[in-house]
């Protein structure tokens, strides 16, 4: 990173945070993850806990004064999803108070303010970080809406060049958005720096916002959101009706409208929109008034999630919806309307939206159509107030929303001038740009040509600027198309001579197909690319083996054509391992089984930073069959340094409990922990840049002349592994931990792992351990328990235990 940065921007080693409150905590552990260590400071208290005094503590103890940041490292340790990527990174934040360590200031490269939604607390914050600080050292502030350049006022020259706005989303590990938000003063070398840090650095997605109220995405989600309340109160809709049609029916999370509420905090989100409503004034500030009835939910303290209940409540099983008009719980309802059903049979987001909005008089139609309509044009009216472009406001409500799609890329789904029609139709106000842009024949937002995305802008289109190691498969193949390809998988070139393995069954699940593009890719490769590369852009890199298949052959009892299966699967594997050319694996989210196993028989890999990893074939009544077992084996042994007196059986053992407890990695470091990485694998903080880095490590290996390792054989833990394995898991058994079907499957995942009866020490071949693990599992599959297991992950989606 970096390369075009001035020179004379500080490069960022060390940081402090400001505030150990919900976002400051969560931005420390952050940074903690990227390996920056961080300084953690918040005011001192001014009464003791009883604890405290109890302890015969005063307020003058350095426990008592550091209270509320050590506190905070406590709950980073506890909350979930976990804030910190590998607990061991909780040793680079070093917590301390603003009266003993604020000269500590001087010591970092960036400061962050996050402390409470204040601009007279933020301001005298700031005036004494303006003292303390060294001249060059960043300071930014978390604000969600205050004025950037109110906060500046009366600092001095060096500090406003330094300053800006950074607004991460919470929880601020798992939300990708980052505006920045630079005022008149700021450097823009810092905030080029700033930028490429964000991407680079924290792999966040970086948007340029500008300093007006709330930026961009909680403007517009605020907006969003209490349009979507008037039309839900106007209509006579029930909170459970609109959320059954607000989530992934139109392309948003799960949580939808009501149930996003109640995780953000009403009181959060009142707060929000409140600052819109002060800073605004006509229309626009009557839209941003907060409906009486959710003043009366904050006045009960309903809040959601942190209160126990909001818009939705929990009653033992039950899930009830809030009645706005009674202000009572009831059983939850759905919308289940003609459009709906017809929108879920239609392919695509584009089907499905034109099937929703575009059906007059249906009630979920009306709604849909009712939200959306005021919220494009809203947004189209604030281009250039809020941000310089279209793109930006699409990446900010993709990324800080989770939406799939921004509301430009939704208008262009739904057909602009199409909807532009009957928006006039309805006596709605078009912003001139739009209709002029239309009369200027341009009918899209967006285009695509050779590969590079375009979107309008006044004046005609402009390329969408990306960081240069965002890669997307999808305009590759649009623009240089595929070398091979079947229903599986598709081998592509990405340029400088190296190649691309796309899974894209469904699922990315690995059949016979996907089996067999390993083989060409492979050939392909070693005929005319430098290397290839292994990697997907899907919601998960690979959920394993196709069960469904699997399940289909056993219990037709085809086990000649099983047996095949896993026989071919291994072999590709072991072909790619011990291939001439590097091949790099590219994992993200969920790489389970199968999926595990290919990374396993990487030349390298190149692992995104949130990935969930992990052979969970014993959820499914089997071991893994594709070399898993083997392969996590040998990567133990070979992380182990030379000349160490090496214990097989503790390894063979370590390994056992990772396998037969179906351990999945809650991120790529914990995938270290856990040996499915090791110290040559990489890790890419921002998974837009995975392939980029991926490629890159193929070049690199390529240009120091590459080898693949040298086929050896395998010491094994034999006969007296075998017994240290199963002894765990007896008594398991004996106390009731683990039913008969669990001791069976790691009677076999032991017998495998220790190399069979041979005396411990004894060296295998690879092929020898690979037949213990295919037998093994042939003989699993063909258990009707195991299949009970498989049948009930088909159906149910999680393990069964039987
Ligand atoms: P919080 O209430 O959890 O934490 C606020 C922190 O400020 C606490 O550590 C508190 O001790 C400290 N504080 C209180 N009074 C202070 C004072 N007089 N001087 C200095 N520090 C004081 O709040 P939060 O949700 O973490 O929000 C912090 C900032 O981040 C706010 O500006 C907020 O708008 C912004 N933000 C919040 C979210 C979110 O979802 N919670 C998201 C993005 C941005």
């Amino acid at each position: 990173m970096g390369s075009g940065i001035a020179a004379h921007v500080k490069r960022i080693r060390r940081a402090a945070v400001l505030g150990s409150g919900v976002m400051g905590s969560g931005i420390a552990a952050h940074l903690a993850n990227v390996g920056i260590p961080t300084l953690l400071l918040d005011i001192v208290p001014r009464e003791l806990t009883k604890e405290e005094e109890a302890k015969g503590w005063t307020l003058e103890h350095k426990q008592v004064r550091n209270r509320l940041a050590n506190q905070a490292l406590e709950r980073l340790l506890k909350q979930k999803p976990a804030p910190l990527m590998s607990k061991d990174n909780i040793a680079l934040i070093e917590t301390g108070n603003f009266e003993d360590d604020f000269h500590r200031l001087a010591e970092v490269d960036w400061i962050i303010e996050a402390v409470v939604e204040k601009l007279e607390v933020k301001k005298e914050v700031f005036a004494r970080v303006d003292e303390v600080r060294t001249p060059g050292t960043i300071v930014s502030s978390n604000t969600s809406g205050i004025s950037i350049a109110a906060m500046a006022e009366g600092r001095s020259d060096d500090f406003k060049k330094h300053f800006l706005g950074t607004h991460f989303f919470n929880p601020p590990r798992y939300l990708k958005l980052l505006e920045i938000i630079p005022t008149e003063h700021t450097d823009p070398d810092v905030v080029a720096y700033m930028k490429s840090f964000g991407e680079d650095v924290l792999g966040k997605g970086v948007v340029m916002a500008k300093d007006t109220p709330n930026f961009i995405a909680n403007r517009i989600g605020t907006y969003g959101l209490l349009v979507t309340v008037r039309e839900m109160m106007q209509g006579g809709y029930s909170v459970g009706e609109v959320d059954s049609v607000t989530g992934p029916l139109i392309g948003r999370p799960k949580s939808a409208t009501f149930r996003t509420l109640d995780v953000v905090g009403l009181d959060t989100f009142v707060h929000v929109a409140n600052n819109v409503y002060e800073n605004v004034e006509g229309e626009e500030k009557e839209a941003f008034r907060v409906p009486e009835f959710m003043k009366t939910m904050l006045e009960n303290g309903w809040l959601g999630s942190k209160s126990g209940q909001g818009f939705f409540v929990k009653q033992g099983k039950d899930i009830l919806e809030l009645n706005y008009v009674t202000m009572q719980y009831e059983p939850r309802k759905k919308l289940v309307t003609p459009a709906v059903e017809m929108a879920k049979q239609a392919k695509g987001a584009a089907a499905k939206l034109q099937t929703l909005v575009y059906a007059d008089g249906d009630r979920a139609g009306t709604l849909l159509w009712n939200i959306i309509a005021p919220t494009l044009l809203y947004t189209a009216r604030l281009v250039g107030e809020i941000a310089d472009d279209i793109a930006a406001i699409d990446q900010a409500m993709k990324w800080g929303f989770g939406w799939e799609q921004g509301p430009f890329e939704l208008w262009d789904a739904i057909g602009l001038e199409k909807s532009v029609r009957k928006m006039q139709s309805e006596g709605r106000d078009i912003p001139s740009w739009i209709t002029d842009m239309l009369a200027d024949g341009a009918t899209s937002f967006y285009k695509t040509e050779n590969g590079r995305l375009f979107y309008y802008a006044p004046g005609g289109y402009k390329t969408v600027e990306e960081n240069e190691k965002v890669i997307h498969i999808r305009r590759l193949k649009e623009a240089r198309g595929v070398i091979k390809k079947n229903a599986g998988a598709s081998l592509i070139d990405l340029g400088d001579d190296v190649a691309l393995l796309e899974f894209h069954s469904p699922n990315n699940a690995i059949g016979a197909d996907i089996v067999q593009m390993i083989n060409e890719a492979l050939e392909e490769v070693n005929r005319n690319y430098k290397g290839l590369v292994i990697g997907n852009q899907g919601k998960n890199f690979c959920v394993g083996a196709n069960l469904a298949m699997m399940l289909m052959e056993a219990q037709d009892e085809n086990f000649f054509e099983l047996e095949l299966a896993v026989r071919q699967f291994q072999q590709a594997l072991l072909k790619m391992k011990y291939n001439p050319k590097p091949v790099v694996v590219a994992p993200f989210a969920m790489t389970l089984g199968g999926g595990a196993e290919v990374s396993l028989a990487a030349s390298r890999i190149q692992a995104a930073a949130e990935t969930y990893i992990g052979l969970v074939e014993v959820g499914v009544g089997l071991i893994p069959g594709g070399g898993g077992n083997k392969e996590l084996y040998i990567k133990r042994l070979n992380s182990l340094p030379r000349g160490v007196d090496v214990d097989y059986v503790k390894i063979a053992a370590s390994v056992f409990e990772t396998i037969a407890m179906a351990k999945v990695s809650t991120s790529a470091a914990e995938a270290r922990e856990l040996g499915f990485l090791n110290h040559r694998d990489g890790i890419t903080m921002n998974g837009d840049h995975l392939l980029y880095e991926a490629k890159q490590a193929v070049l690199s290996m390529y240009e120091e002349g590459y080898r693949p390792p040298v086929r050896k054989k395998v010491p094994v833990a034999g006969e007296s592994g075998y017994a240290a394995m199963l002894l765990g898991a007896q008594s398991m058994f004996h106390s009731g931990y683990i039913s008969e079907h669990d001791l069976k499957i790691a009677k076999k995942l032991a017998y495998v792992l220790a190399g069979g009866k041979v005396p411990y020490g004894t060296e295998v071949d690879e092929q020898y351990l690979l037949d213990l693990e295919r037998e093994a599992f042939l003989s699993l599959i063909g258990e009707p328990k195991t299949q009970a297991r498989m049948q009930h992950m088909l159906v149910k989606g999680k393990p069964l235990r039987n």
